[in-house]
């Protein structure tokens, strides 16, 4: 029975597109979470059977292309047959049972796809880590982790042997290579020889299925556990609805291996709707060359990708196939939003949401786009807007973002922070799961970013948001990108000062004419109280290793100074 409730999951019917509202997604959606769940068993084999009935479009399941012309395309069945290969892998030569933990740190290949399905397949709680990782870091994601496997290439094998012996927990070194290494076993060759028989072990919906560290914006990345009901099913709404994929869409979604968006939209959402994931393993990111190379459908990029293009302009490039492009993980600027519809002809459907969770807002395709607004929130969650007391505020006041979870914890949320329960339990207040991230709902019902709880500047009495003076900067031609924080001023208490890039025409510009300019486009675009009363001119911003603006980092530099 479960299992059969589970089919219904991707076989549902697809809604017409023409008739689609934000309402009817509503009302249309209940998805029903079964005792037992694995997305391998329930959502993968299912689609290879769907394939081999002929029932779905013949684009494969992985379309993997490097940037010297090499190429993996793989059915829902081939993927299928190795993924049970790699779970005998797991499960022979690494004795991995149920519940063991695996570190995964490889770039964009086709075997990083593998060992996530297998890790679904054996039960065992799958831990990814971006390639950009000090062995610093490796230490500190092994110890915390207690993991007893790690599988790398040989780029990052060094740096695991320089801490390795500081982890009494790791027994098992898998090197995805096609040398060798002392100490490591070889994947390709245990894959070789390992047997395409495997069967997939039962897991409840409230298992742990993976941790994903956060991106580490505002502090130490924190590990996020997650259920295999939790993405797995909970991601629905954004392969459907928000990314807008059917079995026959070519998507695309350029982050890193590192990060819970590549579960997300990598995994999770096109494979819930048999979409083709495309995989672009690019020496150097120029998402341009692809777009216009490859029949990409649907595209989804971080704004600093967006921000990126239409600096440098498309006019070249024609994207044949893309009729749909989605971003997430930072707010996008409406200006940004505008050109890039300007040379494309299409909208940016901007979603929210968190390490922690699934799509908590969305721009749904069909949905009225209001730009800069994060969109409505997602039906699976009850998403309000709550003081420091828990009351929910009216529309049009700012407040922190929070997700019911009173009387019921949506089985579509974190179960918890690894290992530390205080931590867990701190972002409860009340009924409610507090995001972290300040916002407003309006009279439609449309959320609105304000900022992280911690980056919402109190300047004599006005509380003001990094992004929308940050949206106004980058409105003037000068501006590639701003970061916009609190500086203490004697005055004041606080006042608003911002780290701008600027772009190469304007950059040997007289700093004191620049800074004059751009307060006077502020202050014409938005309410003048919010204008930079400070301004710095940078190279570039902190960022994180995922691109996202560290604006803390330049925050505590200007407390410190005096
Ligand atoms: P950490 O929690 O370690 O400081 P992080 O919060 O950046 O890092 P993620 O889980 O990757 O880690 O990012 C989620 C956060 O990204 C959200 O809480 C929000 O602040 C921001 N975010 C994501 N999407 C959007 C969006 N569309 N608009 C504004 N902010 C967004
Ligand atoms: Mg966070």
């Amino acid at each position: 029975a479960p299992l059969r409730r589970s089919l219904q999951l991707c076989s549902r019917c697809y809604p017409v597109r023409a008739s689609w509202s934000y309402e009817a997604i509503k009302q249309q959606y209940r998805l029903e979470v079964p005792e037992y769940f694995n997305f391998a068993r329930d959502v993968l084999d299912r689609w290879t059977e769907v394939e081999k009935e002929g029932k779905k479009s013949k684009n494969p399941a992985l379309w993997w292309v490097d940037g010297a012309g090499e190429e993996v395309k793989w059915s829902f069945e081939e993927l299928g047959v190795l993924s049970r290969k790699v779970s005998n892998v797991l499960s022979d030569a690494c004795s991995l049972q149920w519940g063991d933990r695996v570190i995964l740190i490889l770039p964009r290949i086709p075997e990083w796809w593998l060992v996530n399905v297998a890790c679904m397949r054996t039960g065992t709680v799958l831990i990814p880590g971006t390639q950009q990782l000090t062995a610093k870091d490796i230490l500190h994601r092994l110890q915390k982790s207690k993991a007893k496997c790690i599988i790398t290439d040989e780029s990052v094998a060094p740096a695991v042997d320089s801490v390795g012996a500081e982890c009494q927990s790791l027994k098992f070194k898998l090197l995805v290579s096609d040398s060798h290494r002392e100490g490591w076993l070889n994947f390709k060759d245990l894959l070789k020889n390992a047997s395409s028989d495997h069967h997939c072990v039962t897991t409840k919906c409230q298992d742990p299925m993976a941790i994903y560290f956060t991106s580490g914006t505002t502090g130490s990345p924190k590990m996020t556990q997650h259920s295999h009901s939790s993405y797995g099913i909970g991601l629905t709404v954004s392969g459907r609805y928000w990314l807008d994929l059917t079995s026959s869409d070519i998507f695309w979604n350029t982050s890193d291996t590192g990060w819970a968006k590549s579960a997300w939209s990598s995994i999770f959402s096109p494979w819930i709707q048999g979409a083709c994931v495309f995989v672009h393993k690019m020496p150097h990111f120029d998402p341009r060359i692809s777009l216009s190379r490859f029949p990409i459908t649907v595209f989804c990029s971080p704004p600093t990708a967006y921000r990126m293009f239409v600096q440098h302009k498309l006019s070249s490039y024609t994207f044949k196939s893309l009729r749909h492009c989605v971003s997430a993980g930072e707010p996008i600027n409406p200006d940004v939003m505008e050109e890039w519809k300007a040379q494309t002809g299409l909208d940016i459907h901007e979603g929210y949401g968190q390490t922690e969770t699934v799509l908590i807002c969305g721009n749904f395709k069909g949905m009225k786009i209001k730009p800069g607004s994060m969109g409505k929130p997602s039906p699976e969650y009850d998403v309000k807007i709550i003081d420091e007391n828990s009351n929910i505020l009216p529309p049009g006041k700012e407040g922190d973002i929070a997700i019911r979870v009173k009387p019921t914890r949506s089985p579509f949320l974190f179960t918890c922070y690894a290992d530390d329960p205080e931590k867990t339990e701190a972002t409860i207040r009340g009924d409610f799961y507090v995001t972290g991230d300040r916002g407003m709902m309006d009279e439609d019902g449309y959320f609105w970013f304000v900022g992280r709880a911690d980056d919402v500047i109190n300047s004599a009495g006005y509380r003001i948001g990094p992004f929308e003076v940050e949206s106004a900067l980058v409105e003037h031609p000068a501006v590639v990108e701003s970061a916009v924080v609190s500086s203490p001023d004697p005055i004041r208490g606080e006042v608003v000062k911002a780290f701008i890039v600027l772009t190469p025409d304007y950059a040997s510009h007289d700093p004191e004419k620049m800074m004059k300019e751009l307060q006077d486009h502020v202050k014409k675009v938005t309410a003048p109280y919010k204008y930079p009363r400070k301004m710095e001119f940078v190279e570039q911003l902190p960022k994180t290793i995922s691109g996202k603006i560290r604006r803390n980092e330049l925050r505590q530099k200007e407390w410190r100074k005096d």
